[in-house]
């Protein structure tokens, strides 16, 4: 039985992931529940998810933008099933994708079970919403069959109206209670393999909302701010809920929604990640915010480094430094380092000068060989967590 009033029990972060960073809490204990082949709790790495945008009923739409997200480090995928049409559509959809889909279902539970029968990984189903007992024991029988975990999403809009009414409204509260609601639904049959978010487009909220539900049950966590708005300010709404939640070891799973280009939302979710020590994905780039000792033209050399770092997948990280005051030593946790200074360059690697040049062009070609030679050679190269 797995709803409970869990304690916060010390687990190790996986093997290949690397150590999270002072300040980061070890991870509530969550069960680990299968998406697909993707591990999502327990001590797995926090996964990245997104959704497509694209009308699932328009398979070759549909799997091209699947594509680009697994690209851009998408590990699971959910696609819209609003119909029939659709839900057929994910036969044809999933041989032709690397990751696992999960079917997004509002209230037709025979459009679940069609999901799972043409080869979803996950359904996303709220039990409350689709009716009767018999109904929700059908749901329920089917992802057994088929092995598949239910993620049980709740958001502002999904509450119940005596819940709005018990808790004033619709707030941290009233949020958990009724995911509490479905999960106990799906408990009464005996089914654990379940996922939960609890999304609010509050970021306040929703960090009051998680950490109350990570509390009540061992379930792994979904993490998102929902309706969070255009890249910019999705992003930065998202990493301050997501940030804080994951800094106290919450949450297993995670979706940036953004109003804007699909791979944004991984690189928002990457950058949280790798912020917090907990994933590396591809490079790093530090550089420093320039003050009134800057001595180069700081901006152009960060772009033409940025632009080199497209070669790059490796999860090397890279400082570029607009003067030579605090010394290479302020860059020893980058693997390389750029300064620049008045007719002076130096290269460094882990804080130490590994060479000095007296123009720019010298130093940032000497920096894009090392960068591309390490890529080549894959000295560089820490395994991707
Ligand atoms: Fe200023 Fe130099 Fe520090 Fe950049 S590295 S902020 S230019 S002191």
């Amino acid at each position: 039985m797995a709803i409970k009033s869990l304690p916060i029990i010390a687990n190790e972060p996986p093997p290949e992931a690397p150590k999270p960073m002072w300040g980061v809490m070890k991870r509530h204990l969550t069960r680990k529940v299968m998406v697909g082949n993707v591990p999502v709790g327990g001590d797995a790495p926090v996964a990245v998810q997104s959704m497509c945008d694209t009308d699932t009923r328009d398979v070759a739409t549909t799997v091209a933008q699947i594509l680009e997200m697994e690209a851009a480090g998408c590990e699971i995928v959910r696609v819209a099933v609003p119909d029939e049409v659709a839900g057929e559509a994910i036969a044809k959809i999933r041989p032709q994708i690397h990751i696992p889909l999960v079917a997004d279902i509002h209230f037709d539970w025979r459009l679940a079970i069609l999901s799972a029968k043409k080869g979803a990984d996950k359904l996303r189903i709220n039990p409350g919403n689709i009716g009767g007992k018999k109904k929700i024991a059908e749901v329920v029988q089917c992802a057994k069959d088929h092995g598949l975990p239910i993620r049980v999403g709740v958001n502002q809009g999904s509450i119940e109206n005596d819940l709005l009414d018990k808790y004033g409204g619709n707030n941290p509260e009233s949020l958990v209670d009724s995911a509490m609601r479905n999960v106990e639904i799906l408990a009464e049959h005996d089914f654990h393999d379940i996922i939960l978010s609890l999304k609010s487009s509050n970021p306040g909220e929703a960090i009051h909302a998680y950490r109350l539900i990570a509390q009540r049950c061992d379930y792994p966590l979904h993490l998102g701010v929902t309706e969070a708005g255009p890249v910019k300010t999705g992003s930065l709404k998202s990493a301050v809920a997501m940030g804080t939640l994951l800094a106290e070891g919450i949450g297993d799973t995670i979706r940036v929604s953004l109003t804007g280009p699909k791979a944004e939302e991984m690189e928002a979710c990457y950058g949280i990640l790798q912020a917090l020590g907990l994933r590396r994905r591809g490079p790093e780039l530090v550089s420093c915010p320039s003050c009134g000792r800057i001595e180069i033209d700081l901006m152009s050399l960060v772009e033409e480094v940025q632009i080199t770092l497209k070669s790059v997948s490796s999860p090397v990280k890279v400082a570029v430094m607009g003067c030579v005051v605090n010394g290479p030593g302020e860059a020893r946790d980058a693997d390389w380092g750029i300064f620049g200074g008045k007719g002076v360059y130096l290269l460094t690697r882990h804080g130490e000068i590994v060479e000095r040049y007296t123009n720019r062009e010298e130093a940032k070609a000497a920096l894009t060989r090392v960068l591309l030679e390490g890529e080549r050679e894959q000295t560089l190269a820490v395994p991707v967590g």
